[in-house]
Parts: C-alpha cells; structure tokens; sequence
C-alpha cells in the first residue's frame, strides 16, 4: 500500500479546494468531511437525467424530466393557498409551472423570461400538469449537463450545486493523476473494478449508463464500493468485539426483589419469549465482560419492558443504567413509562435531552453525576462531555440503526472508573432476516423476540385507491366518534423537508375542513422537539382524536388507543417502513385497521408489494418479500431497508456479497491489519472512538 503523502487525496483537507472557507469547512466537518478523499466517499444517493430535454408533451406523470419553453402567462392563483403560476409552452404542448414561495421580482423575472429550461417533478394539479418549484435557469447558453446528474444526500446549508462544484474539483484533481490508494488486497476485486475507477463512475455516470440499476445501487460501480463499505463495517465490528472481550466490567447480582416487584406490577404476564430473553441479558450481566447483546424484536413485541428489566437489575447492584433513544418523542416517551414503573420501587429516573436547558439541566447533569438518578433516560445528548454518570453499569440503546457502534464506544469514558464498559444491550425493530444477523452484528450476541403479547388481534390492512379518499375521511370519523384514534400518514418522496412538511400541513387543513367534528394535530419534522413532544403527548392522552403526520412517527411512539391509520402514497416507501409505521396501531384491545390509499395507476409490482403488507404481519417475512420482490424499475426511497446508516450498501439487496465479505475480513485481520484500519478509516465516520479502546 502507498503511504500516504501530505498531498495525497486521503491527506490533503478540503480548505485546498477553491471557494472552502473556513466557514464552510466546518460545515463540512460536521458531515465528516475534512479530506479531499471525504469528498469522494460523501456518495451520490441517486440521480437525474439532465442531459436531454423532454419535449413537454412527452412528460409523464411522475417523471423528472427537463423541459424548455417559452414563459407565455404568469399569473396568480388563488386555490387553498395563494400561489403563483407560470405557463411554459414548447412546439408540443404547454405545462403550468406553480411557486408556492415566490416574492414580487421572481415574478417580475418571470413574466419577462422568455425561454426558460427548467426541471422538476410532473404532477398532477389544478391546472393539469404541473412542476412544482421547479429550478429554472435561462435557455440561452447554459449546456445540458454531459453526465447523469447525481444527488447527494439532503444536508442543511449545503445546496446540491456547491457539493457537485466540490466534487468536480476533487474529479479533475483524479483525471490529472492524482488518486486513491487501493485498499483491498490484489486477490480481492469485487467487480473486477479498483476503487478509482469506481469512484469516477458514481459520480459522473455517462448519460447512457443504465439508469435502473444506478437508482437500485445494482450498478458494478456502486457494487464494488458497497462491497468495501461492508468489508469496513464488518472489520470494525470485528475489532470492537475483539478489544471488548479484553475489557472488564461489574458483574451483576441476579435479578432480585426489585425486578420481582416490577413483573408484578405490570399487569400482565411476561411472553415466553420475554422471559428467555430477560434471562439471557441477566446472564450475560452477571459476568465481569461487558455485554454486548443485540435484541431484535418487531414493533409491539415488548422490548421495553426488558429493558426496563435489566435497568432495575443494574440499580439493585448499586449501579446506573442508561436508555437511549433516537429522537426527542421517543424518549420523552420511554421518561413518562420508565418514571411510571419505577418511582413506585423507589427508583429516581430523569431524562436529559438537547432541549432541556438551563437550570432544569444543571440539575440533571448533578442527579446523574451524583449516582441520585438511577435510571437516566434521554437522546444523544447523553454522549456530550459535560455528562457524567456516577457508576454507570448498563446503557440501552433503542432503534440501533440510529446509532453508530463507535459512538457506543465512547460512553466509556462517561464513567468515573473509566476503564470499565458498561453493559450494553441494544434493541432493534428493523426486521433482519436471520441469516444476516451474523454479518452485520459481528460484534454481538443476539436474542430474538419472537412472539407478541397475547390477545393482538393482527391489524386488518386494506388497499384503496385515493379516489376512494372520502369515503376513507369518512371512515376516520365514525373510528373517532366511537372513542378510537387514528394516524393519517403523508408520504412523500421530495428529500426536502420542507417540501415534505408543507404537505402534511396542507393534508391536516384540509382534513381539517372536512372533520369539524374533530380534533386534528399535525407533527413533522419542522416543527421544533417542544412543539412535536407537546402534540404527541395531546394525542397521547386522548385529547386530539387523529394526528396527521410525515413519517416522523415511525419508530417507537406507543399509543395504545389509536387503532386505524391512513397512509397515503404507501407505493412511494418500501415495506419495511410501511410494516414499521403500522406497527403504531394493533397495540390495543381495539381490532386496529390501516389503509393503504394509494394513488392510481399502480405498477404491478406495487400491487404486488401492498399485497405482502396486506396479507402478513410479521416483520421477517415482508424484509424477505421485500427483497424478492424489488424488481426492475422499481424505484425505491433511499431507507427501504433502513437498517443501518450504510453509504451505498444495502444489506438485503447486498446479502449476497456477505459470504465474501466475512471472508475477506478474516483475510485482513490476520494478515494485513494496516489495510484493516485504512478500510475501516475510510468507511466509518467516526473512527476516532475506536482507537481509543
Ligand atoms: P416494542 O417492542 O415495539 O418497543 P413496546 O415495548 O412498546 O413494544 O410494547 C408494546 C405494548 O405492549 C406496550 O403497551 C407494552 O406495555 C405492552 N406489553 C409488553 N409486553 C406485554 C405482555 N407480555 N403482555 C401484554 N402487553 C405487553
Ligand atoms: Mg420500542
């Protein structure tokens, strides 16, 4: 392998590029790109076809299509929100081009733009079809773009077109000669292909390049850099469990009076599954290595409960236990379940998040320190410096994915006897068929839940076209005048937020118009963590009978009474998410209904894939279908299977690299760890942490 130089790729930091300030790159920094070679590896997530223009009449519905024409009436509409209206017209046809957000000399430009190329999304809208904000440049003199255009992951501050001037440069910088060490052994190409040829063929696609398999990441190109991303993930896996079984930690008691006292004021028998698993993680405690224990479980089969468990474990042995959580909702959520069980044995439970300020803050941070909080609930916000845990024995990190197993490492530090791991049990809903378990979580044991509570009527699932859209408003009433609640789920594919937001506001009015009768919330993911927790803590309790949402709500939110849920465009999310976001209902006595109201015409692959989530609830199966089912044309969102925070990889459409890719990481861990490292360094955001172990 090369050493790297200081004006190496790997080396050279992103203040050498023209137009990188100081300024800028510390918002680079924050995406963890510091390196030119960061650049390269911040990876497209899908891409355009901005090399020809669509002749208007030509664009289908759907389509992101670039389309030229002549600006032949600008005008105001005033529908349900004011919002301005351009008519573009080629020799083919004419297309209404419609701003929501426009100020006074857009306008003004527009009306005097002449011919325009702009690009954008076809939809449907009042004025037949329509692009909605497109982006529009004049005709005259500005070139089509001589590769497919790619799409870089959506990032606050940071436009498409400035990450794609970064890119270039660092491009032309590789076709002068200036490239990237190849870290895999020569008797490993995957692909046949070395890592710059890769990287120049991701980012720049010529325009005939087949487009289907680029947007389903089954591209050569993309395969061989997946193939490395999980050859890093798993080597590191691999080193964290090595270095963690040479760790030691507090070997716990079994469980006492305490855990006994809890099960009984549940209310409910623990499932035969809970029992085994609660029995497992006990065991692993009692011993003086950490554990590092995976449990997967699908939506509604009662994981919190073991981890409430094996937290009260941990404070009978005069230790504290941390739960963890992905987003503000969620553990505000798991603060109000965890404080009802546990102040009753006498158990003091607080709860530290980003919006917890002030004075209020300073008296957590002192609970925790002080060893008073047994049991500490919170977000991420529990990884930053000024927090410190007295003796802290367990940490329990909800939804996984969200976090990554080097930032799991760094809570080491947070004890005051620092070279002790704390326990660490992490749970999962993300279904994974079995036979990956081992690849992806080499660096734990897992227990599976594989069995949910009693007396779960399955949810029954529908399947409506968005015609039907009345009668489905309809329906929602009768549920909430009979005492249930009900989701009503807005999906969209725009990466924008905003966008995203916008429309679920606009779903809520309108609902609003139409239910008089009832009280309707809406939650996305603008509005700030106070307003989100306030209004699913107002449904929570009952006092506002539907909640319109974005896809905020998938993970975790536990409200017993809701039992019917609305989600439209279910077409556009893959079905993990879909099984994920109903699994927000059936967690009641009430039969539980969803409806999937999808908007007409439906693929035959579609139809195929509501029908897997039509007919089956359990979790495993539909990743399976999933997986089969995904085929040609078929164009995903970039979460479908969600499960980790892979670049490129995916590892159900990927699966059938593993088998090579735990090959060559036993390979490189007796060979060659230099090259381990370099693969991992170059993968993993944050190694930083590891080296630390
Ligand atoms: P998840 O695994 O999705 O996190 P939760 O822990 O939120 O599931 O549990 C879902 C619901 O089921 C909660 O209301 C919880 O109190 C309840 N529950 C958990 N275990 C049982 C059980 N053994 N019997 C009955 N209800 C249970
Ligand atoms: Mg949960």
């Amino acid at each position: 392998m090369p050493g790297p130089g200081i004006n190496s790729l790997d080396q050279a930091s992103v203040t050498t590029l023209k137009g990188v300030g100081p300024a800028f790159a510390d918002k680079l920094a924050r995406l963890g790109i510091h390196t030119l070679a960061d650049v390269l590896f911040h990876l497209p997530m899908r891409y355009e076809d901005r090399s020809r223009v669509t002749p208007i009449a030509r664009a289908r519905l759907g389509q992101q299509v670039v389309i030229e024409g002549e600006v032949v009436e600008v005008k105001l509409a005033f529908g349900r929100r004011r919002s301005l209206l351009a008519y573009l017209k080629d020799d083919t046809g004419m297309i209404a081009l419609r701003f929501f957000h426009f100020s006074r000399p857009q306008q003004k430009n527009l009306e005097n733009a002449g011919t325009i190329r702009c690009f954008g999304e076809v939809r449907r809208g009042a004025a037949g079809f329509e692009i909605y904000h497109p982006e529009y440049t004049s005709a005259a003199g500005n070139h089509l773009d001589n590769t497919l255009t790619p799409v870089y992951p959506a990032t606050e501050g940071l436009t498409q077109q400035r990450m794609r001037g970064l890119v270039e440069q660092v491009l032309s910088m590789m076709d002068a000669g200036k490239l990237l060490p190849e870290l895999l052994p020569s008797t490993i190409v995957p692909m046949n292909m070395g890592i710059n040829e890769a990287i120049g063929f991701v980012h720049r696609p010529p325009p005939d390049a087949d487009m289907i398999a680029l947007m389903e990441g089954r591209h050569p190109a993309q395969q061989r850099l997946a193939f490395e991303e999980l050859l890093g993930h798993h080597t590191s896996m691999r080193l964290v469990r090595e270095e963690v079984s040479r760790l030691r930690t507090y070997a716990l008691t079994p469980p006492g009076k305490t855990c006994k006292a809890f099960t009984e004021s549940l209310g409910f028998d623990l499932t035969g599954a809970q029992t085994r698993v609660a029995s497992e993680i006990a065991n692993d405690m009692s011993k003086p290595v950490p554990m590092l224990r995976l449990l997967q479980g699908d939506v509604g089969s009662g994981k919190t409960v073991i981890a409430a468990l094996a937290a009260i474990q941990a404070v009978e042995n005069g230790l504290q236990a941390a739960i963890m959580a992905p987003t503000e909702i969620l553990a505000e959520q798991h603060f109000i379940n965890f404080s009802g069980w546990l102040s009753p044995l006498g158990i003091t439970t607080t709860y530290l998040s980003g919006k917890v300020k002030g004075s209020k803050r300073a008296e957590q941070l002192a609970l925790m320190k002080s060893g008073t909080a047994g049991v500490i609930i919170g977000t991420h916000a529990l990884f930053q410096k000024e927090v410190k845990f007295k003796k802290l024995g367990l940490i329990v990190i909800d939804e996984q994915h969200r976090f990554g197993v080097h930032q799991r490492l760094a809570l080491r530090e947070k004890g005051e006897t620092s070279d002790l791991l704390p326990h660490q049990l992490v749970m999962t809903a993300t279904p994974i068929p079995r036979t990956l378990t081992m690849s992806l979580y080499a660096d734990m044991d897992c227990s599976i839940i594989d069995e949910l509570p009693p007396g779960r009527s399955p949810v029954v699932s529908s399947v409506l076209a968005d015609t039907k859209r009345d009668e489905v408003v309809e329906r929602v009433r009768d549920a909430c005048h009979s005492g249930a609640q009900a989701y009503w789920v807005c999906t969209l594919i725009e990466e924008s937020e905003v966008l995203q937001s916008q429309a679920a506001e606009t779903t809520a009015d309108q609902l609003r118009g139409k239910l008089h009768d009832l009280a309707v919330g809406l939650v996305h993911g603008r509005m700030t963590p106070a307003d989100k927790t306030d209004v699913m803590t107002r449904f929570k309790h009952g006092k506002l009978d539907l909640l319109v949402a974005t896809t905020v709500i998938e993970v975790g939110v536990d409200v017993p009474n809701a039992s019917l849920m609305i989600i439209e465009n279910p077409e556009r999310l893959g079905l993990a998410q879909l099984h994920q976001l109903r699994g927000r209902i059936g967690r009641g006595s009430r039969q539980s209904y969803c409806v999937l109201l999808y908007h007409p015409p439906l693929s035959e692959t579609s139809k195929r894939r509501l029908n897997v989530i039509r007919e089956s609830s359990d979790g495993f199966y539909i990743a399976e279908q999933d997986l089969q089912i995904r085929g040609p044309g078929e164009v995903l969102g970039t979460r479908q299977s969600g499960s980790l925070a892979f670049r490129i990889a995916d590892i159900i459409r990927d699966n059938h690299m593993l088998t090579d890719v735990r090959r060559a990481a036993d390979w490189l861990l007796v060979n060659d760890r230099r090259r381990a490292n370099a693969i991992m360094r170059r993968w993993i955001t944050t190694p930083e942490k590891l080296s630390q172990v």
